[in-house]
């Protein structure tokens, strides 16, 4: 068998895994990664906002600690969302098709332009931010530390579009510029989570 084949049939039998979007009825579940202690009235919340979204079991992994090695000391306390979304995509268990990380810490990731970190790099080199998925892959992570509000009806509204939102990229979703989609880039400007629909606009879900 030539290279380019084998390469070819390995894709195709990866595609499935990866990228393909999240729908009832192909024995799909969304497994929820607490990391480190994470509130159970939270976990239940997100639980049950995906199961109604899409329409696929969700369940709640046992607990798993925070690797020390992610961390960031450079500006405060920091995780590596890059790290911890590529140990959760080795980790989860096969059956799990798309693994959220939910924890409550500081999460970063480094900003690039044209390979290099963005400038000023002071402000890129450890950028916090609310979440990041593989574009596509099987794996994300979504921290609250930046979605804090005392309302809590908008509070739950952030944390759910973050998780949508990230899902989103897991399932081969670009960021989108149609008004208030939920895939739009929110560039750390909570205002653009606030504004969003609940949902993938027209444009996002033909391409699901
Ligand atoms: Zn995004
Ligand atoms: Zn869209």
């Amino acid at each position: 068998m030539s290279q380019r084949l084998l390469l070819f049939l390995l894709i195709i039998l990866l595609l499935p895994h990866c990228t393909s979007p999240i729908k009832p009825g192909h024995h799909q579940q969304i497994g929820l990664q607490p990391i480190g202690h994470y509130s159970p009235d939270q976990l239940q919340f997100i639980q049950q906002e995906l199961t109604a979204f899409f329409k696929v079991p969700v369940i709640i992994l046992k607990e798993k600690e925070m690797p020390p090695s992610f961390i960031n000391l450079s500006k405060g306390e920091r995780y590596s969302a890059d790290s911890i979304i590529k140990w959760l995509a080795h980790t989860a268990p096969d059956s799990i098709t798309k693994v959220v990380g939910l924890t409550h810490k500081d999460i970063y990731t480094t900003m690039k332009e044209n390979g290099h970190v963005k400038e000023p790099s002071y402000k890129y080199a450890v950028w916090g931010i609310f979440g990041l998925g593989y574009q596509p892959g099987r794996s994300s992570v979504v921290s609250d530390h930046r979605l804090q509000t005392s309302d809590l009806s908008r509070f739950r509204h952030r944390l759910r579009t973050i998780v949508i939102h990230e899902l989103g990229h897991n399932q081969g979703l670009p960021h989108c510029s149609t008004q208030n989609c939920i895939m739009n880039d929110a560039n750390e400007r909570i205002q653009t989570v606030d504004q969003s629909a609940d949902t993938y606009c027209p444009v996002c879900k033909s391409k699901l």
